[in-house]
């Protein structure tokens, strides 16, 4: 399967087990928004709580929040998105499609980036065991064009992205001779900018002064509360503030499912932090995230950091937890040092101290802050990408399936009756009774055990425990587990402590 047919595969998938539906699907959708059904929130929420319990539980020093999405409209003067939130577009003449002009650079870039690559591949193929991939980098022809070629690209790239230069985008765009993949003209209007923010009217008066907007990042609603939190919770720096929420942001080209949305949610963490510290809590932020996402076990060579070139307005690093998506490596956390840019910038707009007096050195000053940014909605695709086998078992039959990690499954045990007479729903019934207080469980009576077992592969259930006649005289059932189809005989009595030892989210985070 090709990545992009893999990706076609894993929306149909999604909707047809409920873990993602289109928005308002009766009214044929809207455009980069999902509703998350009975599979996806219990992952959805697992996925958050495997977060927010590494945070706030594993560091006495970090605190959580939940803050409005409504903000006082300054704070996004303060935070520099009123001004500078901006996405440069073009749109395709022919076509009538809209693209970020940045976005078909950067493909055109990875383009070549994977025509080298393919290159060294052959050049393995052709050596084998005596194969130099540097030296086959500096020295081979076709590399050393593609590369002359990637360097000019990607200079002017990046100088027409500091200059903040928009007809050189296009300029760019026309010399490389990007096309539109609809039309395949590259008819292209010039390019301008877009405010991504939504705004709406506030109460009940319709002038401009009534104007908020959604919050295109939970990042502010950490810094306004940053004083309130400090002071009540008689934090001393360095301190953490967690907050897990909806955004909003006004998409450009919203065209890869949850990867980028209108309506999504994040979770971020704000650290504060004394001036001068920042780049050694940088580089530990760095590598205490990355050892959460490897932690799933979805395989290290999935994940890589992408340091920034361009630093945004407000950072003095930055890098991306990249990881391996079916349609590429792509960013799935952001790791910014922030500097005092935000709390420096809401103390001027708001009037109020936001002063830290640091007892260790006798100072005042404005925290600085390392942020760690992930979406929830982003992560959730990554997990399920994964996860996602098609199997050729023995029998030449295939089974689709979820190889979740077992502690983020929705369901996390199925309880199945082998038929539905002679006392075995009743038995079945009193295991589900015993395990639904620990587990979110699933009972199941229709249909063969073996159509039974696929529902449950497809869902990513790790344990389906059998009730059969044998389970009536010994008290035992049968359990199956997901990934090896291996089946044993257990007591109902070490049911829990089984199923706990595979799924418990702190065995997780005691690996941390
Ligand atoms: P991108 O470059 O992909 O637009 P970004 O750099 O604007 O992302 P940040 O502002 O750093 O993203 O946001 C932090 C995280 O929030 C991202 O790493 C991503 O996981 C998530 N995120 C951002 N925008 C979206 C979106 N439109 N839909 C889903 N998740 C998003």
């Amino acid at each position: 399967m090709t990545q992009d047919e893999l990706f076609k595969v894993l929306v149909a998938h999604c909707k047809e087990y409920g873990f993602i539906f289109p928005s308002s699907e009766i009214y044929d959708g809207l455009a980069a928004v999902y509703d998350y059904g009975q599979m996806g929130v219990e992952l959805k929420n697992n996925i958050k709580q495997y977060w927010w319990n590494a945070m706030t539980r594993l560091n006495e020093n970090i605190v959580g929040i939940d803050a409005g999405i409504f903000m006082h409209p300054k704070t996004w003067v303060a935070s520099g998105h009123v001004a500078a939130f901006n996405d440069p577009l073009i749109d395709n003449k022919d076509s009538k499609k809209r693209y970020r002009a940045d976005v078909l650079i950067e493909d055109y870039l990875a383009k070549i980036e994977e025509k080298m690559n393919k290159e060294v591949e052959k050049g393995r193929r052709k050596f084998g065991e005596a194969f130099d991939e540097a030296k086959f980098r500096e020295t081979n022809p076709n590399i050393l064009r593609e590369k002359a070629r990637y360097e000019e690209v990607h200079n002017r790239y990046v100088a027409a992205e500091k200059a903040n230069d928009l007809a050189e985008y296009k300029q760019i765009i026309l010399d490389c001779g990007i096309v539109c993949p609809i039309s395949g003209t590259a008819n292209w209007t010039d390019v301008r900018q877009f405010n991504l923010m939504f705004s709406t009217q506030f109460g009940s008066v319709g002038d401009e002064a009534n104007t908020v907007y959604l919050r295109p990042e939970t990042a502010q609603g950490i810094f306004v509360d940053y004083i309130n939190v400090q002071k009540t919770g008689r934090m001393k720096i360095p301190f953490g503030i967690a907050q897990i929420g909806k955004a909003f942001r006004n998409e450009v080209v919203a065209r890869q499912f949850i990867f980028r949305m209108r309506e999504f949610e994040q979770m971020e963490m704000e650290f504060f932090l004394r001036p001068g510290t920042e780049m050694e809590w940088f580089a530990k932020w760095k590598e205490n995230r990355m050892k959460w996402h490897v932690n799933l076990g979805m395989g290290a060579e999935n994940y890589r950091f992408h340091d920034h070139e361009k630093l945004a307005h407000y950072a003095n690093a930055a890098t991306d937890i990249e990881f391996r998506f079916p349609f590429g490596f792509k960013e799935l956390e952001g790791i910014h040092s922030r500097t005092d840019f935000d709390l420096g910038n809401h103390q001027q707009l708001s009037g109020r101290k936001l002063q830290y007096f640091d007892p260790e050195t006798g100072e005042s000053y404005v925290p600085y802050c390392v942020e760690t940014s992930i979406g929830v909605d982003r992560m959730f695709l990554a997990v399920l990408s994964h996860s996602y086998k098609e199997e050729q078992l023995e029998n030449g039959e295939t089974r689709v399936v979820l190889c979740l990690p077992a502690p983020l499954a929705p369901v996390k045990a199925a309880v199945l009756p082998l038929v539905k007479k002679d006392g075995l729903p009743e038995l079945a019934q009193e295991v589900m009774d015993l395990l639904k207080y620990d587990f979110n469980c699933q009972y199941e009576e229709k249909d063969s055990i073996g159509k039974r077992y696929r529902r449950q592969d497809a869902i990513g259930t790790p344990f389906c425990i059998t009730v059969d006649h044998d389970s009536l005289q010994d008290r035992c059932v049968t359990v199956r587990d997901r990934d090896t189809m291996t089946q044993e005989r257990v007591p109902i009595t070490e049911l829990r402590a089984l199923i706990d030892s595979k799924v418990n989210l702190n065995n997780l985070l005691r690996k941390l």
